[in-house]
């Protein structure tokens, strides 16, 4: 990812991004929530929150909460995420689709309207991939399949910095949800 400064660096876990991102992907169905983190370290914290509501008290506390978290996943690397997902569906590659607020040239933009089609169709796996921190360096999301069109406001706002789990629900009702 990118850090304020346009360096690339690996984020920090978010407890409140694993929480409502597992919420909301549980809400509209969807099939695996991967976390991407290659440091251990960050790895453990996530491990350590989602042992919490999958065993610990916090079962108890909150079944729904376990519920949402039972599709959650941790892996270290996105090709890892990937190589899952194919060995899960009979060896058919999922379209890797990325999002961005940014404006960069040269990108493969798809509609919403159009992905929303092609998942009606069943013919492939899609992983929607979203960042962290400043967002996806450049090179990483010329790797993508697709890129989605950024969530844009009616009129323009100048101000085009949501949240990430903000911007996933967003996706995950105009892609899966009820019209
Ligand atoms: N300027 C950054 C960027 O590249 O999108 C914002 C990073 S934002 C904190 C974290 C993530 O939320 C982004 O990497 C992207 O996946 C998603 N996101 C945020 N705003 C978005 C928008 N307007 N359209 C599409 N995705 C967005």
């Amino acid at each position: 990812m990118l850090d304020k400064q346009g360096k690339v660096v690996t984020t920090s876990i978010t407890n409140l991004d694993i929480h409502d991102i597992s919420r909301s992907a549980r809400t509209f169905g969807i099939e695996g929530y991967f976390l991407v983190n290659p440091e251990e370290e960050q790895a453990n914290i996530a491990r350590r929150i989602m042992a919490h509501w999958n065993t610990g008290g916090g079962r108890d506390y909150n079944p729904d909460r376990t519920e949402a978290f039972k599709r959650t996943r941790l892996v270290a690397w996105l090709d890892d995420a990937i190589a899952e997902i194919q060995a899960e569906c009979e060896g058919v590659r999922p379209k890797v689709v990325m999002t961005t607020a940014r404006t960069i040239p040269g990108l493969k933009l798809t509609a919403f309207s159009a992905l929303r089609e092609e998942i009606e169709s069943g013919n492939q796996p899609t992983l929607l991939v979203f960042g962290t921190g400043w967002g996806m360096e450049e090179s990483l999301l010329r790797t993508a399949d697709v890129v989605l069109e950024p969530i844009r406001p009616r009129s323009e706002s100048n101000y085009l910095h949501l949240s990430v789990r903000a911007a996933a629900v967003i996706v995950f009702d105009r892609l899966l949800g009820a019209r």
